[in-house]
C-alpha cells in the first residue's frame, strides 16, 4: 500500500500554516497540509519516512478527513500512534456512516477538532500485535466501535459500563489523553491503532460490511433492549423511527422471538417494514385512531427518532411498567407530561452505544441469527455525496465505506 509523505505534513511542533480561505482553525496542529497541495508533493524516500514515523508517530495512514465546517471530506495524510504493548493494528476493510459523524464533520456540537476523520463502525483484519496482546493474532476479523479507550478505575468502568465512563476516548473526534490531548482520528483511514481492551472479535460467516453499521447502531440499540428485559419472546417491542437504528432494532427484536410493530410518521415505509423487515405490524403515529387502537399493549419501545417529536402519544402505547428508551437526540428538549408515566409506574431511559460487553455479545448474537444491517456500500470518493443523502436521511438504511477497496485508488 503506498501513501503519500512528508516529514512536514506530520510534525505536530509546527504552528498552523496559512491556509487560503481557511479561518483560524482550532487545530492541534498535527496535520496541516491543504490537501490538493498534500497529493503533489513528491514522495518521501523510504529514509526520510522512516525517520519521520520514528520521530512523529507509527505506521503512516491515509484517510479522508474535513477540515472545516462545510465537512468537505478529501485525502489526508497522517501518522498513527506508536503501537503500545497491548495495541492492535488493524487494516480498515469496511466503516459505516452514522448520524453522528455528520453531526461532527459539520461541527452541529461546536465540537469538532479539524481535521476531523470521521468513522466508528469498523470492520477490519489484524495486522499487528503488541507483544502484551492475548486475545488477536493477525488475520483475525475484527470491529472497533464508537469508542477506544476508558479510564479504567472508575465506577462506570468498573461495572463494565465503559461507554459511560467520564473518562470514554471517542473512536473519532476523541481527545487521547494518553497520547498528549491529540484528537483521534477514525475509520475513515486506511489504517487504525486500538488496544486490544476496545477491539471486537467478528464472528465467522458473517458478511463484513452489514456486520460494520452493527458496531455503533447495533449495539445501540441491542444494549438497552438487554438492559431492559426486552429480549423476550412474545414480548411487544415498538420501534419509533426506522433508519439505521431502527430497522436493526426490528431484526434484533424479531431474532429475540418478540412481536415488533414500527411506529413511522411515514405511512409509505409500511410495506418496507412489513415484507423487508419482517414487523409484525406497523402504526402512523399521525393516525390518532390507530395509535388509540394499540394504546398499552407494548412492554417497551426503542424510540430513534433524532428529530423533536411527542412523546406522550408513545408513551401511551406501553403497557403497565412499560418501558421507553430514547437512543436518538433530538436538539430541542422533548416534552415529558408527568400523567404520560406517573399512572401506569412507566420508565423512560436513555442509552448511548453499549459496553465492550455488550458490543461482543450483540455481534456472536448477530452471528448466530445471520442479522447484519441493510446497507449501501460506496467507494470513498461518494462519501461527500453520501453524507448529502444522509443529511435528507435518503439512505436504506446505512452507508458502508468500502474503505480497504478505495483508499489506495484515492491516493
Ligand atoms: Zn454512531
Ligand atoms: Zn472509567
Amino acid at each position: 500500500m503506498s501513501h503519500l509523505f512528508h516529514a512536514i505534513i506530520h510534525s505536530p511542533f509546527l504552528p498552523v500554516p496559512f491556509r487560503p480561505g481557511a479561518a483560524a482553525a482550532p487545530s492541534l496542529g498535527v496535520n496541516v497540509a491543504w490537501p490538493s497541495r498534500a497529493l503533489r508533493l513528491p514522495r518521501a524516500s523510504a529514509d526520510k519516512r522512516e525517520q519521520a514515523m520514528e520521530e512523529q508517530g507509527g505506521a503512516a495512514a491515509l484517510g479522508w478527513a474535513a477540515r472545516d465546517a462545510t465537512g468537505v471530506l478529501s485525502p489526508y495524510n497522517f501518522s498513527r500512534r506508536v503501537p503500545r504493548d497491548d495495541d492492535v493494528t488493524i487494516k480498515v476493510l469496511y466503516c459505516g456512516i452514522c448520524h453522528t459523524d455528520l453531526h461532527v464533520i459539520k461541527n452541529y456540537w461546536g465540537n469538532a477538532m479539524y481535521p476531523v476523520v470521521p468513522g466508528h463502525e469498523i470492520v477490519g483484519v489484524v495486522t499487528g500485535v503488541g507483544g502484551g496482546v492475548t486475545r488477536f493474532k493477525p488475520g483475525d476479523t475484527v470491529g472497533v466501535g464508537y469508542f477506544v479507550g476508558s479510564c479504567r478505575s472508575c465506577d462506570s468502568c468498573g461495572k463494565g459500563h465503559e461507554n459511560y465512563c467520564a473518562g470514554v476516548v471517542l473512536t473519532s473526534n476523541g481527545v487521547d489523553r494518553a497520547h498528549g490531548g491529540a484528537a483521534t482520528k477514525g475509520g475513515f483511514s486506511d489504517v487504525i491503532v486500538v488496544s486490544e481492551h476496545y477491539v471486537l472479535r467478528v464472528p465467522d460467516g458473517l458478511p463484513l460490511d452489514r456486520t460494520a453499521p452493527l458496531l455503533c447502531a447495533g449495539v445501540t440499540v441491542y444494549s438497552p433492549m438487554m438492559r431492559h428485559g426486552l429480549n423476550e419472546p412474545g414480548k411487544h417491542l415498538g420501534v419509533v423511527g426506522l433508519g439505521g437504528l431502527g430497522h436493526v432494532a426490528v431484526k434484533f427484536g424479531k431474532a429475540f422471538g418478540m412481536k415488533v410493530t414500527v411506529i413511522s410518521t411515514s405511512p409509505s415505509k409500511r410495506q418496507e417494514a412489513v415484507e423487508h423487515l419482517g414487523a409484525d405490524e406497523f402504526l402512523v403515529s399521525r393516525d390518532p385512531e390507530q395509535m388509540k387502537a394499540a394504546m398499552g399493549t407494548m412492554d417497551g419501545i426503542i424510540d430513534t427518532v433524532s428529530a423533536w417529536h411527542p412523546i406522550a402519544p408513545l408513551l401511551a402505547l406501553l403497557k403497565p411498567l412499560g418501558q421507553m428508551v430514547l437512543v436518538g437526540v433530538p436538539n430541542k428538549p422533548l416534552e415529558l407530561p408527568v400523567y404520560a408515566i406517573v399512572p401506569g409506574g412507566k420508565g423512560v431511559a436513555g442509552n448511548t452505544v453499549g459496553s465492550v460487553g455488550d458490543c461482543q455479545a450483540m455481534l456472536e448474537f448477530a452471528g448466530k441469527h445471520g442479522i447484519g444491517a441493510e446497507v449501501e456500500v460506496i467507494k470513498m470518493d461518494y462519501v461527500n455525496t453520501a453524507m448529502e443523502r444522509l443529511e435528507k436521511n435518503d439512505v436504506r438504511y446505512r452507508f458502508v465505506v468500502d474503505v480497504a477497496g478505495s483508499l489506495g485508488s484515492a491516493a
